[in-house]
This record gives structure tokens, C-alpha cells and sequence, in this order.
């Protein structure tokens, strides 16, 4: 039998890094068992789905490298067949009509509160006569229709990662709605509880795998499978995403969306590695570095923990750090580009570039780094305090003079790194100046503090468009 799985994300915001691991652990686990990853969109609220969320999910799961394997679903095209459903249930007696109206539940509600107790329906409507439901009709209430719980029964499955799970009839608050509310005989629109159940068995879904929010919905969910005479699927409940005071991750933690983490400078398939050991922790993996292919050969739902995940800003920062290092260069270069043209800097050719790249990708975490870390080569950055002592305290004067009169002697030579280091050695040499020295001197030329890449390759570089003595020059009269 195929094995299918899916993600039925509520249009209701942009992708969620919640949502995001819940897609991932599902295609994991397709692809682990040879199995369908699907999606279905379930865009029935709505007031709160829009079209430009559900586009915004689709384009970071392309983003994140997770493809879905058959045309996505649309639940709100299905609503004519979740009321037939619905319908069914109501004539084999299994659901009802309720008048409750708005008010009359505020006032249960009120009363369970002052008891302490949970929120829940006292059914009052669960044998209404044909006669009372003509007489509520005729007064023009509105009406929603309920599932009958039973509060005596147990539901109980095996939960592929946490094992059994039981739950009672009696603590999933009454009568359960199936559709909102709608006038005369009508029946309204169908809420999730029915409508994920009608859905995941047109679409043969055998697996469901879920945030563990979703616990007391499996526990409603099994009862209107089993109503309707439908195969189980097997379920499984993943942990949430905690914050570091280890509660559920929320966009008051500042970034959630998939896009604010793109535009932060996570690359995809480092925030898909991250996110796949984020709550999975395999029985054997030699490295914490992998392709989605590579963790989708060990991937296990039995691996994945019961406790929350919590999220871990420095390893996702690590992790990012080793795919910029060992990115091919040229695909680096590329990306590292359209930062540059966003700030409207232009390298002098192609093959600076690369070295430019070469130069600091080591020492990015972010692809949002290279700006920074290229500032320095495009424009010319103020000498700073650190670098302004060391050029007083210091031969600098002399060595920068030196090193000037060099190039100027050479012709303003064009550089290369043997080529930068002799010139070193040879001023040092002649001059009796201390290599430190021209180098600490020559560094804050360049760079206008005594931090930065390494000299000499800079130079090379700097020398490409002689900025190399421009800022020599610069320097000399600071000084
Ligand atoms: N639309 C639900 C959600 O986004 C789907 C839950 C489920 O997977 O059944 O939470």
C-alpha cells in the first residue's frame, strides 16, 4: 500500500518555522518509507486566510528544498462535500442540531468558571423532538451541528513517537461542533475537526504527523473516522519549538517566518538541516552536517523526542557558518553579488570577486556578512581610535613613506601575494623597520583599525584598482 503523508497549513500568516519542521519531518519520513508528501491548504477560516499566505508557504517550502508530490488541495473547494458529511452524520443520528445561542453559552461559560470548571457543552440539545427544532426554526434561531461524544468512552491509539496515548470522552468539552452556525435547516460551513477527517481519507492519507497541539484533536478526530466507517491513519505528535525561557516559540519571539530567517542570511539548506535535529535526535549520525537526502536515509519517527525542541540560535548560526565555508565558491560569489548590487557596489572584475569571496567567507556566519565584511573594499573606511594610536605611537609614517615610494618607484605595480609579501620583506630589510610594524601600519591604511582579513591577500586585491596607494596616501597626511 503507498504510504501518503501531508502538510495542512491554515493560510492565516506567513510560513511559520513551526509549520516549516512539521513539512520536513513529513517529507523526511516519505521519502524514509518510499512513501507521498502532500498538501493540502486549509483555507476555511475565512476571515483569517488570505491567497498571499498560501503563496508565501508553497514558495518557502520550494525555498527549503521540500517538494510536494501531487497539485496542492484546496479545502475550500471541498466544503459542498464536508456538508455531505456532515449530513450523513446527522441522519444516522450521529450528530445534531444546536440552538445554543452566543448568549446562552457565555452564560454556561460564566457559571463553569465561578466552579472552576473547563469550558464545556451540556449537550441540551442532543434530543430535541422534530416538533422542537421546528419551534427554534420558527423563532429564527440559528443553529450548529453537533457531534455527539460519548463521555464514558476511551479513545486510545499508539502514537508512533509517544507511544499510547488515551484520552476520555468526558474531557474533550462536550458535543463537538462540526459546522458554524447557519439559519433553518441549513447546514453551515464545516469547521477543522470534520473537515481534516473527511480530507485525509479522500486523499488516503495513512500517516499524520503533527505539532502535539494537535493531541485532544486526534481524540475527537478518531471518533468521526470511526462514525463514518473510515480507516484509521496512524498519528504521530511532534514536539513544539520552545524559546529559551522554554516556551512555545511565538512571533513575539521576534523572528518566525521563514522569510525573516531568508532575509537574515540563513541559506535553505541550512536552516532545513537545522530544523531536522531540531527535536530528532538519530541513533547514529557521524556528523550534524547533512543534506536533507542524507537525514532522510536515517531519519525515524521514533526518533524524534517527546520534550520540546528548544530553539538554539548559535547552532543554527554554526550550522549556517560551515555551509558559507564550504560552499562552492563561485555559487557563493554569486549570492554574495546581488548583496553587493543591492548597496550598489561594483567589483572591478569577475575574477576579484571570487578572491574577494575566497577572502571572508570564513569568517561569515550570515550571507548578510559579506556586507560588512566587504565594506572595507568598496568604500573607504574612517580611521578609528585603536588604528589612529597605533599610527602616533609608532614608526608608521616612515614605513607607509616606504611602502609608497615602492610602488610609485615600481610604476604603481599591480600585485600579487609573493609579490606583497618581498615587498615587505625587502623594505624590512633595507630600512631596518620591523615587519610587524609595515604591516600594522599598512592595515590600518586599509582598513582604518587593526582588525580585518588577512593583509596580504587584501592587498592584492586593494591593488587591483590602486586604492592600495590611494589609501596609503590617505593615511600619510592623517597622520
Ligand atoms: N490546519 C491545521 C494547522 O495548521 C492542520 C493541522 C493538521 O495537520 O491536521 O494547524
Amino acid at each position: 500500500m503507498e504510504r501518503r503523508l501531508r502538510l495542512a497549513p491554515s493560510p492565516t500568516g506567513l510560513f511559520h518555522i513551526g509549520t516549516a519542521r512539521t513539512a520536513l519531518f513529513n517529507w523526511l519520513y516519505a521519502k524514509k518509507i518510499g512513501g507521498k508528501f502532500l498538501i493540502r491548504i486549509e483555507d476555511t477560516d475565512f476571515f483569517r486566510s488570505k491567497s498571499e499566505y498560501a503563496k508565501n508557504i508553497l514558495e518557502g517550502l520550494k525555498w527549503l528544498g521540500i517538494k510536494w508530490d501531487e497539485e496542492p488541495l484546496k479545502q475550500s473547494d471541498r466544503i459542498s462535500i464536508h456538508k455531505k458529511y456532515i449530513k450523513k452524520l446527522l441522519d444516522c443520528g450521529a450528530a445534531y442540531r444546536c440552538f445554543t445561542t452566543e448568549d446562552e453559552i457565555s452564560e454556561l461559560r460564566g457559571e463553569q468558571k465561578k466552579k472552576g470548571l473547563p469550558p464545556k457543552h451540556d449537550n441540551r440539545h442532543r434530543n430535541l423532538s422534530n416538533k422542537e427544532i421546528e419551534t427554534f426554526i420558527s423563532q429564527g434561531r440559528s443553529s450548529v451541528i453537533r457531534f455527539k461524544i460519548d463521555e464514558n468512552i476511551q479513545i486510545k491509539w499508539v502514537d508512533q513517537i509517544r507511544g499510547e496515548i488515551k484520552w476520555q470522552g468526558k474531557d474533550l468539552g462536550g458535543d463537538l461542533v462540526l459546522s458554524r452556525r447557519a439559519m433553518g435547516y441549513e447546514i453551515g460551513d464545516p469547521l477543522y475537526n470534520l473537515a481534516v477527517v473527511i480530507d485525509d481519507n479522500f486523499m488516503n492519507i495513512t500517516n499524520v504527523v503533527r505539532g502535539e497541539d494537535h493531541i485532544s484533536n486526534t481524540a475527537k478526530q478518531i471518533l468521526i473516522y470511526e462514525a463514518l466507517g473510515f480507516k484509521l491513519p496512524t498519528f504521530s505528535h511532534t514536539p513544539l519549538i520552545l524559546n529559551n525561557e522554554g516556551k512555545k516559540l511565538s512571533k513575539r519571539d521576534c523572528v518566525t517566518s521563514i522569510d525573516e530567517f531568508r532575509d537574515m542570511g540563513y541559506l535553505p539548506e541550512a536552516l532545513a538541516n537545522y530544523m531536522a535535529f531540531l527535536g530528532w535526535s538519530p541513533k547514529s549520525a557521524e556528523s550534524e552536517i547533512l543534506s536533507l537526502d542524507e537525514i532522510s536515509k536515517i531519519f525515524d519517527l521514533s526518533d524524534i523526542n517527546k520534550a520540546g525542541a528548544k530553539f538554539n540560535w548559535e547552532k543554527l548560526n554554526w550550522i549556517n557558518s560551515q555551509y558559507i565555508k564550504n560552499m562552492e565558491t563561485e555559487k557563493l560569489s554569486g549570492i554574495i553579488r546581488r548583496y553587493w548590487d543591492n548597496m550598489d557596489w561594483d567589483p572591478p572584475s569577475q575574477e576579484w570577486a571570487i578572491q574577494l569571496t575566497i577572502l571572508i567567507k570564513d569568517s561569515m556566519t550570515l550571507l548578510t556578512d559579506a556586507i560588512d565584511q566587504s565594506k572595507p573594499f568598496f568604500l573607504l573606511p574612517p580611521i578609528q581610535k585603536e588604528g589612529q594610536d597605533f599610527l602616533k605611537n609608532n614608526d608608521s609614517k616612515e614605513s607607509l613613506k616606504l611602502i609608497l615610494n615602492y610602488l610609485i618607484e615600481q610604476n604603481y605595480l599591480k600585485l600579487d601575494k609573493d609579490k606583497a609579501k618581498e615587498i615587505i620583506n625587502e623594505i624590512s630589510k633595507m630600512h631596518k623597520v620591523k615587519k610587524g610594524i609595515l604591516m600594522k601600519s599598512l592595515r590600518v591604511a586599509f582598513f582604518g583599525s587593526l582588525s580585518g582579513p588577512d593583509l596580504i591577500q587584501s592587498w592584492e586585491l586593494f591593488s587591483e584598482s590602486k586604492s592600495d596607494i590611494s589609501r596609503i596616501e590617505r593615511c600619510l597626511k592623517s597622520i
